[in-house]
């Protein structure tokens, strides 16, 4: 495995693999990777000739530097982890070559972008979007991996993908979890004991969501039992809870279209999102 630090690095990595008609596959991460993680880059080294993943925490996507400081950075566990899946070049920016003295363009989502984390979180997604397109064009994958984990972030990158013509295949992945059904996150290591107890009602939340649906053929039945739920929470606040079309995130609650359930928690020190597809054999 190789570790690559700067962009002309990666430009002559693309060069050569162009001319041995090699595919790129790219999986961007910001560090402190778990079994999430894994297995977006096991999809990368099955699929791909080549896999590069990115270890870059960006500070353009953080709300605060408080939030920035606390992130946690494990560089070297994360390369043992890269160099046993077989992950064949690690890019590890500085933030001066991602964000030189004169930078001032920035990438800003649509209507996609101010909804749900948009709303809580300003900027947060101009930061993302803008960081995975400089990605994008100092790497130039054919394929690229993200977590459904982070849904609204992975319908913004298949959007902007499109509107702006990125030649990218963009793969979605299941969302890994804990065997109590918590999400992997690089943030469940601040929960509290308390909350860690609890957090896992919330995919179970998510869940029964699906299956009271099921059920009682009636959205609105299963949103208000599902809201009351999760407001009855000890030691979370509900930050947002709503069913939306998968590729807008627009709020709806059309059975006839493929539908998603998105919700954000608030703990004392992190925000936990998750998210569950309503399928429509469930209806
Ligand atoms: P991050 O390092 O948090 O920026 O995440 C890097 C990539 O891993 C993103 O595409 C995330 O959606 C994905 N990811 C994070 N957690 C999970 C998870 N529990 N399951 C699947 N993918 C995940």
């Amino acid at each position: 495995m190789h570790i690559l630090r700067s962009i002309d690095e990666l430009r002559s990595l693309r060069s050569q693999t162009t001319a041995a008609s090699q595919t790129i596959g790219f999986v961007p991460t910001m560090g402190a990777l778990h079994l999430g993680h894994s297995e977006l880059l096991k999809a990368s080294v099955a699929k791909a000739d080549i896999t590069v993943a990115s270890i870059f925490i960006n500070p353009m996507q953080f709300n605060s530097d408080a939030d920035l400081a606390k992130y946690p950075r494990t560089v070297e566990e994360d390369l043992e982890i890269c160099s046993q899946l077989n992950v064949n070049y690690v890019y590890l920016p500085q933030t001066s070559d991602i964000y030189p003295e004169a930078f001032d363009t920035s990438v800003t989502p649509g209507s996609l972008g101010s909804l749900f984390e948009g709303a809580s979180r300003p900027g947060h997604f101009a930061g993302m979007a803008t960081v995975v397109v400089k990605l994008f064009n100092i790497v130039q994958p054919n394929i690229a991996f993200f977590g459904k984990k982070d849904y609204q972030q992975l319908a913004i990158i298949r959007r902007f993908v499109a509107d702006l013509n990125f030649p990218i295949d963009i793969c979605g992945m299941e969302t890994i979890r804990e065997a109590d059904g918590l999400a992997l996150s690089s943030r469940n290591a601040q929960l509290t004991s308390d909350e860690r107890q609890e957090a896992p009602r919330f995919h179970e939340i998510l869940g029964a969501f699906a299956k009271g649906f099921a059920e009682t053929n009636s959205l609105n039945n299963a949103y208000a039992h599902a809201l009351e739920e999760l407001r009855s929470m000890k030691h979370f606040q509900v930050d947002y809870f709503d069913v939306a079309e998968r590729e807008t995130l627009k709020p709806s609650r059309d059975t006839s279209k493929p539908l998603v359930v998105l919700g954000a928690i608030l703990g004392s020190q992190v925000r936990l999102i998750d998210n569950q597809e309503v399928q429509n054999s469930e209806i």
